[in-house]
């Protein structure tokens, strides 16, 4: 993958006007900054993204994509490059407690969910990215952000990985999407202060045979949840298995001690392994999560996908949300922007973006309200044997959450 040198191009001013050094900056390469860029540079913005890693590189995930996510790849025709790497294919979920309980859960007919390495997912779309026109920047973290307003320019300090160089940057646009501890939410001093401790996970790639391939698989056990979700089709066996714990003072101990309690809970739950699966890749650690930020725009600066605010793994909606959110952007920059591509500020930016934060705002409310409502049952030992007890002797009960957390319309009962 190409990677410019690190150097700060001549500024392009003309007179009587203010110019950025690039249009459009966006940080942070997973889905919810490659889609984004991708949009913009299909619209005819010229887009850098920088990140600090080198792809392919792994992620702390459960890797799946749920229904409405395949859909959205689909619609924005970047499907057939992620499914080059042969993921395999989900038609819905298994939920039980630690003592086995099982509820199974189908998506609708026709919909279908993708269990994926990050490694793959993230790559296939920064290429595509590439490919129209996006210019990538590997091993680049951000430092610090300074916004701008109606005359200024958003202004990034960079650092390239392994020097202590620094690089200025100037954008019209600065779009954040370095993840969960977004340091350009940080910068702006937009994250929320939280009393509540959050959780934290481990996640592992793991080797083994047994259990049925085409559907993941929740375990809910006191004070954690162990996600289990084939990873490859084609005959391969490779699991993605993570353990999310909700106590974050038994966190030192996790890293040490996780797989064996990943394994236990897996034991209890009866999980059909032929032989005892082993880890081959992890683990990748992750956490805290219920983070919110106070708003998602700042300036000339936007947050998208996890660093405007994630919750929790639980329902496994944060690839959608991210490639959602990438996809409302650009199309909030259609119809806002009538001529793309230029650095010159115009002093209407910074409104475009605001009215792109109550949008947004307003369209994730009811997923975050479901995932808070679902975390708030499990919390509790008692409900969570309840709500599984009701989900198994409803017949439809379980398709029809797994396919609200899919983020597909459903009815109260699905068929
Ligand atoms: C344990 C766990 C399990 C999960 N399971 C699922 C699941 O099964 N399904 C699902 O849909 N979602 C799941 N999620 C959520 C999902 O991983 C995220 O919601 C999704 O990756 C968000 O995408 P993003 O593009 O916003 O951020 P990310 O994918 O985190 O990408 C952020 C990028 O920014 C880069 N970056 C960070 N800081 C800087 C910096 N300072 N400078 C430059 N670059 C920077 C990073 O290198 C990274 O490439 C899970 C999350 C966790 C933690």
């Amino acid at each position: 993958m190409s990677s410019s040198p690190v150097s700060t191009p001549p500024p392009r001013s003309t007179p009587g006007t203010v110019s950025a050094d690039v249009p459009i900056l966006v940080v942070g390469g997973g889905p919810a900054g490659s889609v984004a860029a991708l949009l913009l540079a299909r619209q005819g913005w010229q887009v850098e993204l920088v990140d600090r890693d080198f792809f392919p590189r792994p992620k702390a995930c459960g890797e799946c994509i749920n229904p409405a996510g395949v859909l959205l790849l689909e619609e924005l025709g970047l499907l057939k490059e992620v499914l080059a790497s042969r993921p395999s294919e989900l038609s819905g979920w298994d939920l039980s407690t630690a003592t086995g309980r099982l509820a199974h859960g189908f998506f609708a007919q026709g919909d279908r969910g993708i269990g994926i390495r990050r490694e793959s997912l993230d790559h296939a779309l920064i290429l595509a990215a590439e490919r129209e026109g996006v210019a990538i920047r590997e091993g680049v973290s951000l430092v610090e952000v300074e916004p701008g307003n109606e005359r200024r320019p958003a202004r990034v300090t960079l650092r390239r990985k392994g020097t202590r160089g620094i690089e200025y940057r100037s954008a019209r646009f600065l779009l954040g999407a370095d993840g969960l501890q977004s340091r350009v939410a940080r910068s702006l001093g937009l994250v929320r202060r939280h009393s509540a401790p959050g959780k934290a996970s481990l996640t592992w790639r793991i080797e083994g045979e047994g259990p049925p391939r085409d559907r993941g698989r929740l375990i809910l056990a006191q004070g954690l949840t162990v996600g289990l979700a084939p990873v490859d089709g084609g005959g391969d066996q490779s699991w993605n298995a993570t353990l999310v714990v909700s106590h974050p003072a038994t966190t030192p101990s996790l890293r040490d001690g996780g797989w064996n309690q990943a394994m236990e809970v897996m034991n209890r739950a009866q999980i059909p392994w032929i032989k005892a699966p082993e880890p081959s890749q992890g683990p990748w650690g992750a956490g805290g999560f219920h983070r919110s930020v106070s708003r998602v725009a700042e300036g000339r600066a936007v947050l998208i996908g996890d660093a405007a605010g994630y919750y929790d793994p639980l329902t496994g909606q944060g690839i959608y949300r991210a490639l959602r959110a990438g996809h409302s952007l650009a199309r909030h920059f259609s119809a806002h922007i009538p001529t793309p591509g230029s650095p010159h500020l115009s002093a209407a930016d910074p409104n475009i973006l605001e009215s792109f934060h109550h949008s947004l705002t307003r369209a994730t409310r009811p997923g975050t309200f479901l995932q808070r409502a679902i975390e708030g049952v499990t919390r509790h030992r008692r409900l969570r044997q309840a709500a599984l007890t009701g989900l198994r002797v409803t017949p439809g009960l379980t398709s029809s959450l797994i396919r609200l957390t899919g983020n597909r319309p459903t009815t109260l009962l699905a068929p």
